[in-house]
Formats: structure tokens, sequence, C-alpha cells
């Protein structure tokens, strides 16, 4: 589903990825660990075309992403297009990124009426469906600062799959939130995962890794350094690079 090849990416002087590839089949889960600064969220970026690349492709579904080949070469796509392509990439941020003049409501049918056109009355009865799913069907017309960060963050979940993406990206969803928060939205991330949802979940919850995780990868210093089940990866690396990393977060 997803297709990560060579893709290298420099800030001025400092390369954050440096030749990364990634394949992630429909339907599995990814979790990419790593240390501080590895480049995760940056791959993140990279895969829905917030950051440009300097070499390589992402393709969604056999699309390549960001761009389009002319003569063997790649020319950028109009904002338009690419915002297109994002729609089928849904991105849950650390810090949830809600709307907050909206309601719940209202933060879920934006998109969909503004970017995919469809009716109020659909996108309103899809978005209600929805917000059963993650638990908060009687939030629909609570501003999201009157919500807990778990509930938030589980909004924003709803929000992203309002679009119905091919691909839902994470990108340490649980990080802000207060501890006795974390599980009332992994556990909405599991269901997700147990209804076959094509997901790459930046996180450093071990634990959710070796429960949900079909793949884990290890990053460090803008390279996949190593990857595979997560009984091999985080019970048994091959890199020390990686045992260094585990002995600090397990
Ligand atoms: P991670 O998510 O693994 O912590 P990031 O992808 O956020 O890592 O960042 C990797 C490196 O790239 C860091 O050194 C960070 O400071 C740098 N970086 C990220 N985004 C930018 C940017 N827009 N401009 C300059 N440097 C950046
Ligand atoms: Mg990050």
């Amino acid at each position: 589903m997803v297709n990560v090849r060579g893709v290298h990416k420099s800030f001025g002087r400092l390369e954050v990825l440096r030749g990364v590839d990634l394949r992630v089949a429909a339907g599995s889960v990814t979790v990419v660990l790593g240390p501080s600064g590895s480049g995760k969220s940056t791959l993140l970026r990279a895969i829905n075309h917030l950051e440009k690349l300097d070499r390589g492709t992402v393709t969604v579904d056999g699309e390549l992403i960001g761009y389009r080949r002319v003569g063997g070469r790649l020319h950028e796509l109009k904002e338009r297009e690419v915002l297109r392509q994002r729609t089928s990439l849904g991105f849950v941020f650390q810090n949830f990124n809600l709307f907050p003049h909206l309601t719940v409501l209202e933060n879920l049918v934006e998109a969909p009426i503004g970017a995919l056109g469809r009716p109020r009355a659909e996108a309103r009865a899809r978005a209600l469906e929805l917000l059963g799913r993650v638990g908060l069907a009687d939030k629909a017309d609570a501003y999201p600062r009157r919500l807990s960060g778990g509930q938030q963050q589980r909004v924003a979940i709803a929000r992203a799959l309002a679009l119905e993406p091919k691909v839902l990206l994470f990108d340490e969803p649980t990080s802000a939130l207060d501890p006795e928060l974390v599980g009332e939205v992994l556990d909405v991330i599991k269901d997700l995962a147990a209804a076959g949802t094509t997901m790459i979940v930046v996180t450093h919850e071990i634990g959710f890794a070796r429960e949900v995780a079909d793949t884990v990868v290890f990053m460090d210093d803008g390279v996949v350094v190593e990857q595979g089940p997560p009984a091999a990866v985080l019970d048994h690396p091959q890199h020390e690079r990686t045992r260094a990393f585990l002995s600090k977060v397990l």
C-alpha cells in the first residue's frame, strides 16, 4: 500500500533522511521507533508530501505522491493535486490540531464537504457514525476545549477517518497526553487495527508495538536500522543501536 524508496531529505546542511526504504502492506500496522531527532516525523511528513523530497519516491496504492513523472523526470504536482492526494492519507498529530472554533461535528464534516464535495447530510451521518466508533457520540456539539486530551485525540482520529483514507499516519499520538488518558487512545487505534486499517504509527509505546504491530521499524540517524516482526526487533535486536535504544525505553 505504501512504498517509500530511497528517500533523502536535508534541511540546509543537516541530512535528516539518508536513504529510507519502507514498504507497508495493505491492512498492516507498522510501528516506527527511534530516538528523538532520528527523522521519524520527517518521514511521515515526507509520505504525505508535507516535505518535498530531495531524492527518492513515495507511492500509495501505486500512485506517486507529490510528483508526476514526465520523460523520466519528476515534476512537483500543483498544490490542488497534492491536497487531493492527501485526502487518501489521514494524519493524526501529537497535539490533536483540531479547529478550536468549530464543534466536534463541524471538525469532522469540514474536509469531507470541502475537499471531497460530499453532501452535508451524508457527511453529518458519517461523522456521527465515526464519533460512535471512537466512543464520543455524545460530544458532537461540544467545542474541543471542553474535552480531555484523550477525547480530543479520539476526535482527531475520527476526523482523519472521515476522509476515508487508504492509510492512517500517527505521529506520537499519545505523547501529549496525561498517562491515564493514553489507554483510551491506544484502544481506538487497536480497534482500527483489528478492522484492517493500514497504519504507520510513530510511538514510544513498546507494549502497544508488541501487541498490535505487524512490523516494527527502528530508525536512527535518518536510516532504517532494522525492521521485522515485534518479537524479532524487540526481543532479539540485531543491531547495537537498537539494543541501546530499547534498553532506555523498556
Ligand atoms: P523525530 O521525529 O525522530 O524526533 P524529526 O524528523 O522531527 O525527528 O527531526 C529530525 C531532525 O531534523 C532534527 O534534528 C530536527 O531538528 C530537524 N528538523 C526537522 N524539521 C526541520 C525543519 N523544518 N527545519 C530544520 N530542521 C528540521
Ligand atoms: Mg517526531
